[in-house]
């Protein structure tokens, strides 16, 4: 069976946590009952959650396709307010990666989930102090979105990435994604 890495909610602090960063004395509950839950450190790699009582809930096991893409926009909402995501675009002559200049999040700044609406709608905007859009983040599942016109730019990143093929950099502790839209490197512009 598929093993989702999805999150639950601090009940401190009512912030999503993702299962990789949860400890242990916080108390948290789920996103798809609202049941209190109770760590279990596993014998595996990974520690997972269990419901207090005997709820019908199967967001961990047997979420929905709904509940799989709002966990990953709330997983990447707080990777941005925590600083602790980069984003890569390749380039698509060399292949190479190259690291997209994300501004540092502090308190002037804010991001928004579910912004906008029709074909304005954006997953999640990152806001500078006066509530300009720095830049947008649209997650997909499956087949990637068209490239749209937008006023700012954005990143498209794989769901995927988000709850299932997670990659986290050994130096800096930061989950890596990669954008889906392709570059061209400043060494590989001469070619072209
Ligand atoms: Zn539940
Ligand atoms: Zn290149």
């Amino acid at each position: 069976m598929k093993q989702y890495l999805l999150g639950v909610i601090n009940m401190e602090t009512d912030k999503y946590e993702h299962i990789l960063h949860v400890e242990k004395p916080n108390k948290y509950k789920c996103i798809g009952c609202g049941d209190e839950l109770i760590l279990r450190k596993g014998e595996k790699l990974f520690q997972n959650f269990v419901h207090k009582n005997l709820v019908s809930c199967g967001y961990f096991k047997t979420p929905t396709q709904d509940q799989l893409l709002s966990d990953a926009k709330m997983f990447l909402q707080r990777l941005i307010e925590t600083n602790l995501v980069t984003i890569y675009k390749q380039c698509s002559i060399c292949k190479f990666k190259n690291r997209v200049d994300l501004p540092v999040f502090d308190e002037t700044t804010s991001i928004s989930m579910n912004y906008g609406k029709g074909k304005n709608f954006m997953d999640l905007v990152y806001l500078d102090s006066n509530n300009n859009i720095i830049c947008g983040f649209e997650v997909y599942d499956g087949e990637p979105k068209k490239i749209r016109k937008t006023q700012y730019p954005y990143y498209q990143i794989n769901m995927l990435e988000l709850i299932y093929r997670i990659t986290r950099s050994f130096a800096t502790n930061k989950i890596e994604l990669n954008c889906n839209f392709k570059i061209i490197c400043a060494s590989c512009e001469q070619y072209v």
